[in-house]
Order: C-alpha cells, then sequence, then structure tokens
C-alpha cells in the first residue's frame, strides 16, 4: 500500500512578504481561472477547550468569536482546483499557496500552540521576519486597494467560487474577523453574511466524509489517504468509472526557489509499533501523542479497517447466502459504521484509570488543529534547480495521476533529487489545503455531481463536531446581515 500511494509529490508555494507582491498575479490568476478553492488555516490558539464544544450551537460560536478577536492566524493554505475540460477522466490542475502571515495587532499565542507548531516544523523566526503583515477588524482606509491580505481575501469573495473546508467553522470565523471585518454578535448574522460572501457555497469536506463518502473516520488525514486509496481501486479495476487525477505546474527559474515539493506519504509505512492506537484511529488525535506505544499510522489504520470492512462483507454474504437457504430474506446491512461508538464503550469498559471524560474530549480535537499526523514523518523535497530556464513562468502542466499509480507519468519533464533539506512537515496550511481539495473532488466523482453544482448534498453545511446535524449557510428569513458585511459588499461587488 505504500508504494502505490507515495509518488505523488506536491508543489507548495512559499509565499511571504519579500514575495507576495511578485506572486500576487499568479495567485489572483489561479483564483480567478479555478473551478473551487480549498482553505486552511494554521492559528495561535483557540482558548477553553471546553466552550468551543458547547452544547448550545449559539454559545460555541461566542467561543470561537472570543478566539478569533484575541488570537490570530500564522498562515494560510491556498489551494486553487481547475477542472481541466478537454480531458476525458476527472483531471484537475492544483495550485497550492501556503501563505506566512503576521498579524500587526497584539494577539495572544498559547504555549500548548508554540509548542504543537515548533514540533511540526513551524518557523516563528520566518514568521517575524517574513510574515505578511495584516490588521484584523474592519477597513481601516488607506491600503483598501494595495496589495495586501484583506484585498486578496476580497479577490477571493469577487471570484465567486465554490470554497472548500475541513471541519471549517472556526476557519470562517477567524477569516471573517482577520480579513473581513468585526464579527457579527449573532451565529444567524454570519451565517446570513457568509452565504452572501460566498454564493457558489460553502463545503466542509469533514462533513462530506461522514454523511457522504461515510468512511470510518473523519480526520482530514485519514479522509486524504482513504480517498487516494479508492482512487487507485478505481483506476486497477480497469475502467468504465471515472477517476481523479491531478497536474501540477512545472515550474521553473527563480519560482523555483519558492516551492517546496512535498511527498504525498511516508515511505516509512512498514516501521514502528504494529498495533493500532483505537483512539487515534478514531479521532486522528491521541493524548500520548508521539510518546504513545500504539501505532499512529495513517497507512496501517486504513489498511485494517479494510480489512474488517472485507471481513465484514464476506460474513454478511454468508448470513445471506444462508438466510435464503432458509428462505428468509434479509435486509441489507448499510456500509461500515463509525468507529466510534465502539472505541466510547471500550473506554468505558477499560477505564479502571477513571479516564473516560477523554472519549468526550477528543471529539473536538480536530478543532485544535492538532489532530493532523501524528506519528508522520513528512519530509519536504526540495527539486533541484538544475533547469537553466530563466523565465519566471509556469511552463506546460505536468500530468501525475492522482493516485500515484503509474510512475511513469510522474518521471516525465521533472528531476527529482535527492531531498535538500529536511524539516517535519512545515507548510501544513498549504499541505492541509491540498487534501481538503483532494477529497473534495473525489467526493464529488463518488457521488456522480454531474450537475453544475458540485456536491449539492454538501452545499453549505459546515460540520458541528458531537452533533448529528450540520450548520447550514443561509440567510434565513428573519436573520438580517451584518453593517460591516452590508458596507464592504458595496466596496467588494459595486466597483471593478
Ligand atoms: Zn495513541
Amino acid at each position: 500500500m505504500a508504494e502505490m500511494t507515495s509518488s505523488m509529490i506536491v508543489p507548495v508555494i512559499d509565499v511571504q512578504n519579500n514575495n507576495f507582491k511578485e506572486l500576487w498575479p499568479a495567485m489572483l490568476l489561479a483564483i480567478k481561472t479555478s473551478s473551487f478553492i480549498a482553505l486552511d488555516t494554521e492559528l495561535s490558539g483557540l482558548g477553553t477547550r471546553k466552550a468551543l464544544l458547547s452544547e448550545s450551537i449559539e454559545d460555541r460560536y461566542k467561543a470561537i468569536c472570543h478566539a478569533a478577536r484575541t488570537r490570530s492566524i500564522l498562515s494560510l493554505g491556498i489551494a486553487c482546483y481547475k477542472k481541466q475540460e478537454n480531458k476525458a477522466d476527472d483531471t484537475y490542475l492544483v495550485q497550492v499557496y501556503n501563505l506566512t502571515l503576521l498579524c500587526t495587532e497584539e494577539y495572544i499565542i498559547e504555549p500548548q500552540s508554540v509548542q504543537f507548531l515548533v514540533q511540526h516544523g513551524f518557523d516563528f523566526n520566518k514568521q517575524y521576519a517574513q510574515g505578511i503583515p495584516y490588521y484584523k477588524g474592519n477597513d481601516k482606509g488607506g491600503d483598501v486597494h494595495g496589495q495586501n491580505m484583506r484585498t486578496l481575501f476580497v479577490e477571493l469573495l469577487r471570484a465567486r467560487k465554490p470554497l472548500v473546508v475541513h471541519n471549517g467553522l472556526i476557519d470562517m470565523v477567524f477569516l471573517y474577523q482577520c480579513f473581513y471585518a468585526h464579527l457579527p454578535e449573532r451565529l444567524g448574522t454570519f451565517t446570513a453574511d457568509l452565504s452572501e460572501m460566498f454564493p457558489a457555497g460553502v463545503f466542509d469536506t469533514k462533513y462530506a466524509t461522514e454523511y457522504e463518502l461515510r468512511f470510518a473516520a473523519s480526520y482530514l488525514e485519514y479522509a486524504y489517504k482513504k480517498c487516494k486509496l479508492d482512487n487507485y481501486k478505481f483506476v486497477e479495476a480497469g475502467g468504465s468509472g471515472p477517476h481523479l487525477f491531478l497536474e501540477f505546474c512545472n515550474y521553473t527559474g527563480h519560482l523555483r526557489d519558492y516551492i517546496d515539493y512535498r511527498p504525498c506519504s511516508e515511505e516509512t509505512s512498514q516501521e514502528g509499533p504494529l498495533d493500532i492506537c483505537l483512539r487515534f484511529s478514531a479521532y486522528g488525535w491521541c493524548p500520548s501523542g508521539s510518546s504513545c506505544p500504539m501505532s499512529h499510522n495513517t497507512d496501517l489504520i486504513i489498511q485494517q479497517d479494510e480489512k474488517t470492512k472485507e471481513n465484514k462483507r464476506r460474513k454478511r454474504k454468508q448470513k445471506r447466502k444462508k438466510a435464503a437457504q432458509e428462505a428468509g430474506a434479509e435486509e441489507g446491512d448499510s456500509t461500515i459504521s463509525s468507529k466510534r461508538p465502539y472505541l466510547e464503550e471500550q473506554a468505558t469498559m477499560d477505564n479502571q484509570g477513571g479516564s473516560v471524560t477523554e472519549t468526550t474530549s477528543v471529539p473536538g480535537a480536530e478543532l485544535m488543529k492538532q489532530p493532523r499526523g501524528e506519528g508522520e514523518t513528512m519530509t519536504d523535497i526540495h527539486m533541484s534547480s538544475d533547469g537553466g530556464n530563466d523565465g519566471n513562468g509556469f511552463c506546460e502542466p505536468q500530468s501525475v495521476p492522482a493516485d500515484g499509480a503509474t510512475e511513469s507519468h510522474l518521471t516525465t519533464g521533472t528531476t527529482v533529487a535527492q531531498p535538500k533539506k529536511a524539516e517535519g512537515g512545515t507548510h501544513r496550511a498549504g499541505f492541509d489545503a491540498f487534501m481538503t481539495g483532494y477529497i473534495f473532488s473525489f467526493a464529488c466523482i463518488v457521488k456522480c455531481s454531474i450537475s453544475e453544482t458540485l456536491l449539492p448534498e454538501c452545499q453549505n453545511k459546515l460540520y458541528l463536531s458531537g452533533k448529528s446535524i450540520p450548520l447550514q449557510v443561509v440567510k434565513s428569513s428573519f436573520s438580517k446581515s451584518s453593517k460591516a458585511h452590508i458596507h464592504k459588499m458595496e466596496f467588494v461587488w459595486g466597483k471593478s
């Protein structure tokens, strides 16, 4: 399994203050010509976790607002997916940007977040030296036409593209506060504003994973790798069904210096413990972190889930056969159920140590932006800069099967050099945005969204941890738009 999913290499363009203006036209073009855009953020903290998971959604919103007013976005990942119409399969041209940001106002940075980010290769020196500056809240006049984060966000709105996030309520609230306007007091106003800001819809791949794809787990890395595996199986099966292909630009000249070429899967799949950590397996997060003696290897976890599914299928088949023999019809069992109920049972059962509360706090783990691939050893690979091509241009796209099934595809036109530097998973926001977009495009294929709207089942639904219903991004008849938003919309749509 490691071999068949390891060959795709994703170029992530590193955007910071000293190349922001240079890359501006390319980013704008990528945004304007895309079919949909996936976003992800890295935050300086979230405040008390308990408030973020309160029973009342209105209270949750208040807690996230408080966090967004007092904390900041440290980096923003933007992945632009453009459907290639002339291709037979579902082929997307993908451009991934990772923006390092610096909030110029005071903000809280939590020790917990610092530790986590540093462990995962976040470079605070670089952030302070080269972060793209921004201020929060309402426009302050002056630079509303310049090239800055607020105008980039306005351009994103003007593009009217479907916006894709993973477990994205927190991302949406932070984006609003950091690049758009002061947050409205009420949740109904916020969702009304959002529905007008993104008329092509907001999509949450965590919701899509749980309710449409129905995978055994829905944390980002699991969902992404499971999509990649299923896509590979479609290709293997040879045939009739459509499958996903990705293309990346072949960057040349000094642009290459801004890019990290990131392999999609680690090669070390078979190393480390073989016993799977149940908690990590279900939630993508475990309180023991990297000191957990059990395996947090997502590849291994998916492999085991596949086996479990196959066994269940076989048993069902036998059962059905037997039932048929007894002339009794049996109702069709649905897909594999979530691992969570099982895990919660387990936790209650082996609760001699008294840690049952962990199960209730864990569903929010993904809120903390912590779960993504603990125990993962991703390394960044730099391309050799031997190509004497001097243009700062984007050459013709280079085709890579989205599952990495055919190596030959990859080797054409690229020279993958030996790793120049190895950092633990930097540019997470960019790569996380890429994974989010991948899940979305795969879900679109599986659900056969032939209509103009991509994945209508998931349109304008944001995932809510621990709730069976999503947050609807709508303007209801009794919710009003916020003043700041109305003013802002005149600026966004009024001119240009
Ligand atoms: Zn663990």
